[in-house]
């Protein structure tokens, strides 16, 4: 089959090399606008199952990432200056240009044409010479749009501000520290990544934004107020910028996954909100669930039916959980008054994935910390 990719990003690469591992005489090219060492971003976050996932389909990729990343098992809480932390959530720290270098480096030794600073223009040209064309061109997809009649994308901008910065303090486990300002509530999601960096991700509602006055500040200027914002959490280290601006996070769904011989793969296809794990879990995960469905022996139309029947209600639900714990953030202020303990519960049941009893197997410390601070203070019940 001559299969051609746009875009390098874990969804477009982690495709590519399962395609061509399982069967060689597969022409693959993935086409990338910009250099390898090019990245967005810091550190991305796998649960233990992704890694399953990665482990049964490329034994080698698998050995390479986890040689390379951080696990914990901690949620952190920081809310009025204390830290409340939650265990029994286990996820995987890797920077994401150490993965996209080493799913490089998988591609390349199998065998998979990588064209670097390749801009693809013509989409329809590229679809008429491709058995198979994957749209794996991140959450502005050009392949959408152009084909956006029969995709049916439903985008929807939401109203928090997100920016992503690195830092050299380091986060031991997923922390999540909420801090008052004059301007409002900003929360910060912060984990390392290595042994020197963390992520950490600001978000705001547009009223704090706009009372912060970011729109007339440049990218010193905005670190530097954040800095101060969370000046105990950083332990005076700054924080460091990689192309970081603000954005409003862009929910995308799509009612159809394919069109003729074109599919969407990744962020092209579905966000989640980062709050609830990554993108790059389910750009990894969509790879994977594509590359099943071609493994089974189906031909081009019958494994793009196939993906989307399998896949589509794994992703919905995912969407759902993400859905809530992004409302969640985006009213952060209303939980602001509660008591460190009832916040952290309501912050760590959001989703509605995880209830009490959930929450009591994971960490049965925490749910009598909880259960006491009820009765100490059962107006502050979340
Ligand atoms: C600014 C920013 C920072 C982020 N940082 C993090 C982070 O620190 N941690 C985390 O977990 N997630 C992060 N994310 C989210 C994460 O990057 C995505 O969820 C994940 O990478 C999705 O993988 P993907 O392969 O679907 O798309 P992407 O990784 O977005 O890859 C798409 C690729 O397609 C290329 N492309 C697009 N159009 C064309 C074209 N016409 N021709 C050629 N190439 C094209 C792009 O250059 C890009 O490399 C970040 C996202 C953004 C926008």
């Amino acid at each position: 089959m001559k299969i051609n990719i746009i875009g390098g990003g874990p969804a477009g690469l982690y495709f590519a090399l399962l395609m061509k591992k399982h069967d060689p005489r597969h022409e693959i090219t993935v086409a990338e606008r910009n250099a390898p060492g090019d990245t967005f971003g810091w550190g991305v976050v796998f649960s233990d199952k992704t890694l399953s996932y990665i482990q049964s389909t490329d034994e080698e990729s698998y050995r390479r990432i986890t040689e390379s990343f951080e696990t914990w098992d901690n949620v952190d809480v920081v809310h009025r200056g204390q830290k409340i932390t939650v265990r029994g959530n286990k996820f995987s720290g890797i920077a994401r240009i150490k993965l996209l270098n080493i799913l490089q480096e998988r591609c390349r030794e199998l065998g998979v044409d990588l064209r670097f600073r390749t801009n693809v223009a013509d989409i329809g040209q590229l679809a008429a010479t491709s058995d198979l064309l994957v749209g794996a061109d991140g959450v502005n997809s050009e392949a959408r749009a152009l084909y956006a009649e029969f995709f049916r994308p439903d985008l929807s901008v939401r109203t928090n501000k997100y920016i992503w910065y690195g830092t050299h303090q380091l986060f031991h486990g997923l922390t999540l520290t909420f801090r008052e300002s004059a301007a409002g509530v900003f929360a910060a999601h912060s984990y390392k990544f290595n042994e020197t960096a963390s992520t950490f991700i600001v978000e705001c509602d547009a009223g704090t934004w706009q009372r912060a006055g970011f729109a007339g500040m440049d990218d010193e200027e905005t670190r530097t107020y954040l800095a101060e914002v969370f000046g105990k959490d950083l332990g005076g280290q700054p924080l460091l910028s990689n192309n970081s601006k603000w954005l409003n996070f862009l929910l995308v769904k799509n009612t159809h996954w394919s069109h003729q011989n074109i599919v969407l793969l990744g962020d092209a296809l579905h966000t989640a909100h980062f709050s609830i794990g990554s993108g790059t879990k389910l750009a990894l995960e969509d790879a994977i669930a594509l590359y099943r469905c071609f493994a089974q022996g189906l031909d081009v139309p019958e494994a793009l039916r196939e993906f989307e029947r399998v896949r589509k209600p794994v992703i919905e639900e995912y969407q759902q959980a993400a859905y809530e714990s992004l409302v969640w953030f985006e009213n952060a202020k209303d939980y602001i008054h509660l008591e460190p303990l009832p916040f952290a519960y309501s912050l760590m049941t959001r989703s509605k994935k995880i209830d009490y009893e959930n929450l009591r197997r994971r960490d049965p410390d925490f749910i009598t910390a909880y259960e006491k601070s009820k009765v100490q203070s059962p107006k502050s019940k979340a």
